[in-house]
């Protein structure tokens, strides 16, 4: 498996960081959809995306985490999956200018199999609608991100690699334990076996409870897979003040601790929430010297 040549595993790749926080920073309301600025804003959302670029992001996702149909319902967007994704990878790949891969981005719907909520069939064509319309903005490959459930995110690799694409699958670990298992109990060796035989190229961890949790689910998935692993953890525990959550560690601790993600077998490493630009700009200088 390779994205244009590159195959991640005989040298470190860096990823980007957060991208909600970015855009709530330059203005986005909060609640707001904030898909829909691919449309309204794609100079701000190209802002976004620039700012990684620059700080040494060797990979760039793009903003359409929410971009599924049955999530941008909810915001009366439902009928806007193909143009909400198609901008979302073309301002990414202009922000790109070559410098760096595009990934596009696709989270869960918030709905669950196991509560009967929705059935993996239905989730497969929601997939398969909004992977197609990032494959048609010329996204490089596709990562799937956040995801807690495993038969969600076997349907989504499925609908995924129908694109032709490479694809990452990257679930929540935080639960269990020694909180290296899913909400829903699936260790990262399960997932791995899982989401290996539903056709993904990359696994993954993401989010999360920081970055020390995110050293054993990288270990403990290395331990049964010689693929690309993909690690974008939070800066560190959030903590709540008052009404927010907040990330206290620095850059500068978190580009430390990325080495040891590295020494545990990951491959491609970036940042979720709390991290910015600044995140990887550190990161990028504490991994690729
Ligand atoms: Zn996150």
């Amino acid at each position: 498996m390779s994205v244009q040549g590159k195959d991640f595993t005989s040298r470190v790749t860096v990823a980007d960081g957060a991208w909600g926080t970015e855009l709530d920073k330059l203005g986005c309301p909060p609640g707001y959809c904030r898909e829909e600025w691919n449309i309204s804003q794609p100079d701000r959302v190209r802002q976004v995306a620039e700012a990684y670029v620059a700080a040494g992001a060797q990979i760039i996702l793009t903003n359409t985490f929410s971009g599924n149909r049955i999530t941008l319902a909810k915001h009366g967007h439902g009928e806007e999956v193909r143009a909400f994704n198609r901008a979302g990878a073309e301002i990414s790949k202009q922000a790109a200018a070559g410098k760096a891969l595009v990934f596009g981005s696709i989270g869960p719907t918030g709905k669950m199999v196991m509560m009967g909520e929705i059935g993996e069939d239905e989730l497969y064509e929601v997939f398969k609608e909004q992977a197609t319309a990032l494959a048609e903005g010329g996204a490089d490959a596709l990562v799937l991100e956040t995801m807690t459930e495993l038969a969600e995110v076997c349907a989504a690799v499925q609908a995924a690699k129908g694109t032709g694409l490479a694809v990452a699958a990257s679930m929540t670990y935080d639960s269990g334990k020694d909180k290296t298992s899913t909400m829903m109990g699936v260790t990262p060796e399960q997932a791995v076996e899982a989401l290996l035989a539903a056709g993904a190229d990359i696994i993954g961890c993401n989010c999360g409870i920081g970055i020390d949790n995110y050293i054993q689910v990288a270990a403990k998935m290395r331990a049964v897979t010689d693929r690309p692993i993909w690690v974008k953890a939070n800066a560190g525990l959030p903590e709540i003040e008052g009404d927010k959550i907040v990330y206290r560690m620095t850059p500068t601790e978190f580009a430390q601790k990325a080495q040891q993600l590295v020494t545990a077998g990951a491959n491609i490493v970036g940042g979720c929430c709390g991290t910015s630009p600044e995140f990887i700009a550190a990161l990028r200088e504490a991994v690729c010297r």
